[in-house]
């Protein structure tokens, strides 16, 4: 298919003319942000809707009685409706806001983890997780007596769906916590095969979607998950605001995660009472201007049509996986079968943190370290990697640059 002339595909121009910052000059260079899967840029609608309440509609929500107070509560449970309708969630009240995906995963380890599992159960998580699925349960191991097992993964980077059912067999697993797509593989997890066996084995379904959701259509619903975590600022939308749905009857089952203003009912010196879900789950002022700046995020991306940024991520992808890995001395890591925009690689001879020096000057973003996955990176025998990750505006010609410029960059370690 060709992408220039498909009707329905992304004008990547007019997308990128919507982002103030790409206008920006590194070291008199254009700069060529492939650094999205750390965290997006931000669309010139979500730095307005920001601005523009901050200048036309704020004050506390949901407790002043003036005007004032009303009008921006009902900004900011908008975007409860919309972040709802993006996941297709069965209901509003289903969607907790957090500070990032880190504070979902903390909360559904503290909630769920002690307030719902036993000791003597166990949480199963997979050999590609980002840091924040992995410590909040060892916390969860070392205090509670909660088993952590993890599922391994091939030497291309899936799942091995084999060892995972064979990790549930005992019966043991009380929840699967798994990511939806490894930031550093690409991996796309085969999100609702993993649901039905883990399901088939009384194990509940929570995963990591902070990659996910901004490569892909999310409908939980349709993947039958249980707790779907994800956070703000990686799909365009500001810093500050994290998403937890879960199915009501278990949110509603879970002890508060922490205490304060908002999240009460009625409180004494001897006995407090919760607030309703899912303001059981956000104690203190809320991210209100994170939570306005979502929702115009959200609504940005809608309007760009989801499955053409699907297909040009896919394109892109691709292209650099080709470009990319057909540089001498470049290795990709993980070749897995369904995957996202995120490339990470290893140059011979080069520290990835030199490779990203070196490619700053050219005024290329390229992230270098273990990227918040150090289990994943031993799995495979390594310290760090270079990654390269696409957004809605990256270009086939910055990846082109990326790879004319790793050929350059070669000729120092060679
Ligand atoms: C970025 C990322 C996180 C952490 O996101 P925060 O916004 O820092 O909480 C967790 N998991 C995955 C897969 C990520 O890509």
């Amino acid at each position: 298919m060709n992408v220039m002339t498909n009707p329905t595909a992304l004008d990547v121009a007019r997308v990128r003319a919507d982002f103030p910052i790409l206008a920006e000059k590194i070291r008199g260079k254009p700069l060529v942000f492939l650094d999205s899967a750390a965290s997006a840029q931000k669309p010139r609608a979500v730095i307005d809707a920001v601005r523009n309440a901050m200048e036309t509609q704020y004050a506390n929500v949901h407790r002043g009685l003036h005007w004032m107070s009303e009008r921006t509560t009902d900004a900011y449970e908008a975007a409860r409706d919309t972040v709802a309708a993006l996941m297709n969630a069965r209901d509003r009240s289903e969607i907790v806001f957090t500070r990032n995906v880190t504070e979902s995963l903390n909360l559904m380890a503290h909630s769920y983890g002690r307030g719902v599992l036993q000791p003597g159960q166990a949480v199963l998580i997979s050999a590609m997780e980002h840091h924040s699925n992995i410590v909040p349960w060892q916390l969860l191991r070392d205090e509670r007596g909660i088993e952590l097992r993890v599922a391994p993964i091939t030497d291309a980077g899936e799942l091995d769906l084999e060892a995972f059912e064979s990790l549930l067999q005992d019966g043991k697993v009380g929840l699967v916590s798994m990511t939806h797509m490894s930031n550093v593989l690409g991996t796309v997890t085969p999100a609702a095969r993993i649901v039905r066996i883990a399901h088939a084995h009384g194990a509940k379904v929570l995963f990591d979607g902070a990659q996910a959701i901004v490569h892909r259509r999310v409908d939980v619903q349709a993947l039958d998950c249980d707790f779907y975590a994800w956070t703000g600022h990686k799909l365009y939308g500001p810093t500050g605001i994290g998403v937890l749905w879960g199915r009501r009857h278990l949110l509603d089952r879970m002890p508060p995660f922490l205490g304060g203003g908002e999240m009460i009912s009625s409180v004494t010196y001897e006995k407090s009472t919760w607030a309703v879900v899912p303001h059981k789950f956000e104690a203190g002022t809320p991210p209100i201007l994170e939570g306005i700046g979502l929702k115009a995020a959200i609504d940005y991306v809608g309007s760009l049509d989801f499955d053409a940024i699907a297909a040009h991520e896919a394109a892109l992808t691709e292209h650099a996986i080709a470009r990319i890995g057909n540089v001498e001395g470049v290795h990709i890591l993980g070749r897995a079968q369904d995957r996202g925009g995120v490339v990470a690689f290893t140059l011979d001879n080069a520290h990835a943190h030199d490779v990203a020096t070196l490619l700053d000057r050219q005024g290329i973003a390229v992230r270098a370290g273990h990227h918040c996955a150090e289990p994943l990176m031993r799995r495979f025998g390594l310290e760090s990697t270079a990654r390269a990750s696409f957004g809605i505006y990256t270009t086939h010609e910055e990846i082109d640059f990326l790879a004319d410029s790793l050929v350059r960059v070669r000729e120092f370690f060679k």
